[in-house]
């Protein structure tokens, strides 16, 4: 099939969509019903732009203006904080690299008749004959984005004959790690073939896998849905629950890998249902069927306010020792308080300040969890 059958809609190519754009052409097809959906790391990632996005010129960030920031994008206030710490804690590594750098750069380059590639540069630095484009990314590095950060190294040599090489720089601030792809003009051509060849000029076959989960066409994707019922059948097969259960270590690394990522897949469909069910149930009442009925049960928690209930305690005699260990006191909440008395600008030196007497003090104490992750090794 040519790309007359797969037909990209006239317009722009966002080098955003490209990570996935290059694992399945197909999800970047105008799609029959459009979604709207919200995600909350999408929008703790805005926020933690918005954040950023004054250090080149200062050097600096407003934390106390962080939590009104995290409002307006719908973002958790803590979550952005702590991403927003992580983000200067890397900006102090790379900012040498990223001297007198502009930030919010459109960039654009027309890669076939029609289709325009495009991106904004979070970062953009000029030095002699290079240049260098910054990507913050807030989420988790368990994939391949370097198509992304090679398309803006492409779109910036492209829009100058000054320069002979361009590094597209993926700044991780999770991980506080980057990424770096530097091309020159005959690589950067190289490249834009690539994608002339797998994205814009399609095959037609659609290549699921795990990324169908974050793709905006996934619930019209026949492929996917062949994908999930592929999967449903191999962990539904009790023999792969007893070898994943008692034969672990005859498996090899891959097979792994790849029964983790069916039980992924399997567990989101399966919450999706039980969702699903229970919206259902709590718009329309019980369901009921012969001998079992679907309802929702109230459970109440209490939880005791300390102010109303201080008075009460001190009669009982509640001493130190004894608010002590009947009560939790949350870090996060702290830090707020301590920042809020500090007063506009002094806020991140009172709860830097803050954390190190608590830990003079001996107060905190640190615990340790585990949980399992998928992370890309390149
Ligand atoms: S759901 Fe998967 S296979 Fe289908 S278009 Fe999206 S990425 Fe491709």
């Amino acid at each position: 099939m040519d790309s007359v059958a797969h037909p990209l809609r006239p317009g722009a190519l966002r080098a955003s969509s490209l990570p996935m754009a290059f694992r399945c052409a197909g999800a970047i097809r105008p799609s029959q019903i459009r979604l709207n959906e919200t995600n909350d790391a999408a929008s703790t990632g805005t926020a933690m732009h918005e954040v950023l996005r004054t250090l080149p010129s200062t050097n600096r960030i407003d934390w106390d203006g962080i939590g009104e920031v995290a409002l307006r994008y719908h973002a958790d206030p803590d979550e952005t904080r702590l991403m927003c710490a992580l983000g200067v804690k890397l900006w102090n590594q790379v900012k040498d690299s990223f001297s007198g750098a502009m930030t919010e750069v459109r960039l654009a380059c027309e890669v076939a008749p029609g289709i325009t590639l495009t991106g904004s540069a979070d970062l953009l630095a000029v030095s002699q004959r290079a240049m260098r484009i910054g990507d913050w990314k807030g989420g988790r590095k368990d994939s391949d984005y370097s198509h992304q950060f090679k398309a803006y190294a492409s779109m910036a040599l492209l829009s100058s004959d000054d320069i002979d090489e361009a590094t597209g720089t993926g700044l991780w601030v999770r991980d506080c790690s980057i990424e770096n792809y530097t091309l020159d003009r005959a690589a950067a051509q190289r490249w834009l073939d690539s994608l002339l060849t797998r994205v814009v000029k399609w095959d037609g076959v659609f290549r699921p896998g795990t990324h169908c989960a974050h793709c905006s066409r996934s619930h019209e994707c026949e492929a996917h849905n062949a994908l999930i019922r592929r999967d449903v059948a191999a962990i539904a097969d009790k023999s792969l629950v007893v070898r994943t259960e008692c034969e672990i270590e005859q498996m090899s690394a891959e097979e792994i890998v790849s029964v983790l990522n069916k039980a992924d897949m399997v567990t989101r469909y399966a919450a999706r249902v039980r969702g699903a069910i229970k919206a259902h149930v709590e718009r329309h009442g019980d369901v009921v069927a012969p001998g079992v009925r679907l309802t929702i049960e109230e459970e109440q928690r209490r939880e005791i306010d300390p102010a109303a209930a201080w008075p009460l305690l001190e009669k009982l005699g509640f001493e130190d020792k004894d608010f002590a260990a009947a009560m939790d006191l949350r870090a996060t909440r702290i830090e707020k308080i301590v920042a809020t008395k500090a007063g506009k600008g002094n806020g991140a030196s009172a709860v830097r300040a803050l954390k190190k007497a608590l830990v003079d003090a001996g107060a905190v104490t640190f615990t340790t969890t585990t949980k399992l992750q998928e992370k890309r090794t390149t």
